[in-house]
């Protein structure tokens, strides 16, 4: 019983394992003030970006959406992703196998019981989501995004 427990913590944990990814310096970092972004963002999509909040399962208009085009950040306009990274994880937030590279950056999230691997907009610092190795084949990376802070421009 106790085996078993601890073999499924190292199962899931191993899902987690922290993988550091760097924005592209060339990129300038925003420096702007809370009151800025209290001005700028609605009250959820500050949460996240800025406390790191995640946002409630299906509660996004992107979780079941395979449009052709790109997805910025709300924060910024920063472009994270393209339509041709989005896949279905059944997870009920919107899932990419891959993002713009430099365009984001990871961190380690120690919120919960065991170190996550989060991630950063590379320019204005803004938290997205998650970066879990149980996506498909060949990156194996699920960046699990909130939708709320997601910005589509079709194609
Ligand atoms: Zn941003």
């Amino acid at each position: 019983m106790g085996g078993f427990t601890l073999f499924t913590i190292l199962q899931v944990n191993s899902k987690h394992n922290r993988i550091a990814i760097k924005a592209n310096p060339e990129i300038k970092k925003w420096e702007k003030d809370d009151q800025f972004w209290r001005d700028k963002l609605t009250t959820s999509q500050y949460a996240i970006l800025r406390n790191g909040a995640t946002e409630p399962r299906y509660s996004s208009k992107y979780t079941k959406f395979y449009e052709n085009g790109t997805y910025s950040c709300q924060g910024c306009d920063l472009e994270l992703f393209t339509g041709d990274m989005k896949y279905d994880s059944n997870t009920g937030w919107p899932s990419f196998s891959d993002h713009i590279h430099g365009h984001l950056e990871t961190y380690t999230d120690l919120k919960g019981i065991w170190p996550k691997t989060g991630y950063r907009c590379g320019q204005c610092g803004g938290h997205h989501g998650h970066l879990i190795m149980d996506g498909p084949q060949p990156t194996g990376q699920r960046w699990c995004n909130n939708g709320q802070v997601l910005k589509f421009k079709p194609a």
